[in-house]
């Protein structure tokens, strides 16, 4: 019996490493997740994850065949085929990961960033299937933005093209984790909606079921089940985020001329309490040539497989580029 052909994702975190099994069509196979070993040396813990993966394939029965590796982390350079070490992971600058995993499976092996391995993920296996001109911009612990334009990745200069969460929406606003004020991923986010509620006036949240919870205790889920409640302050904390991330939508539609601009991640799973006010308050900012030619939807892969087959799809996508397949 001829074997399927299948790729692997490893999703490098700075607790857990996660990694998966995916054919041709975006099914998960088989996934696992062990935690990220930061006291191993880092090539050993890589030869623990092949061999995790290698275990994976047996276990399935020898249907599989497996084509080509591709592992993502947030500092993830595609150019150079390196991981900047995660600051919280006690390992080298500028980890050569692509390679390591080249020698390990004998096999090719890309790296990516993980926002734009979402936006390869929904290229291929989401709802941009059959758009060349869209973004995903991942709502999350931060804001991540991957950029597809006329069907290919923007990567720019090295690598690190649409980091849209970085880009200040209010000036001398609130600090961000780069050290800078006012960044977009300081509202529009999981931890931004958490932090619009705290700075919230004490007052304000008198009558709110929000009001019982401090920094240590609040969280986006927590404001989500409020706001479906009817809760009066979850619900202009969402209007809130929305109108900061629509606005700075509307200047990345001016920069870039997208079709679609997909949202995933944590915060996209609050569903049409996130998408209404982004979509409103993005048409009321948009520039009049934009009007309806670009639109907001959530992401229909789970946020769970967003990760492995946002890998996955990259590892194809590399595979076709060798020149040893067609996506
Ligand atoms: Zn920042």
């Amino acid at each position: 019996m001829k074997q399927e052909e299948i790729v692997a994702g490893i999703d490098l975190g700075g607790t857990f490493t996660k990694f998966g099994l995916v054919n041709r069509f975006g099914e998960l196979i088989a996934f696992k997740a062990i935690p990220t070993d930061k006291k191993l040396h880092y090539e050993l813990f890589l030869k623990k994850v092949a061999g995790e993966i290698e275990q994976m394939i047996q276990s399935e029965g020898n249907l599989y065949s497996l084509s080509c590796i591709s592992i993502g982390a947030p500092t993830g350079s595609q150019f150079e085929g390196t991981i900047d070490s995660p600051s919280n992971l006690n390992w080298p600058k500028k980890l050569p990961v692509a390679d390591i995993l080249k020698n390990l499976f004998n096999l090719p092996a890309v790296v990516v960033n993980d926002a734009n391995a979402a936006a390869v993920g929904e290229m291929l296996f989401g709802v941009a299937r059959g758009k060349k001109n869209f973004m995903v911009v991942t709502l999350g612990t931060g804001l991540g933005c991957g950029v597809v334009i006329d069907g290919k990745l923007l990567l720019g200069r090295n690598g690190h093209a649409g980091e849209l969460g970085h880009v200040r929406a209010i000036e001398s606003g609130r600090l961000c984790g780069c050290g800078r004020y006012g960044c977009l991923e300081t509202y529009a986010s999981a931890t931004g909606i958490v932090r619009t509620v705290l700075e919230m006036e004490p007052m304000k949240k008198s009558d709110s079921l929000l009001s019982c919870y401090d920094a240590g205790t609040l969280s986006a889920k927590i404001i989500t089940k409020a706001a479906l409640s009817g809760d009066k302050v979850a619900i202009e904390a969402f209007d809130f985020t929305g109108k900061i991330l629509g606005a700075a939508l509307s200047d990345a539609v001016a920069l870039l001329n997208p079709e679609l601009i997909i949202l995933t991640g944590g915060l996209a799973k609050s569903g049409d309490l996130i998408l209404q006010p982004t979509n409103h308050y993005l048409k009321k900012n948009l520039l009049n040539i934009y009007h309806d030619t670009v639109e907001v939807k959530l992401s229909e892969i789970s946020t769970k497989n967003t990760a492995i087959l946002g890998l996955a799809a990259t590892a194809w996508l590399h595979l076709e580029e060798l020149n040893r397949v067609t996506v």
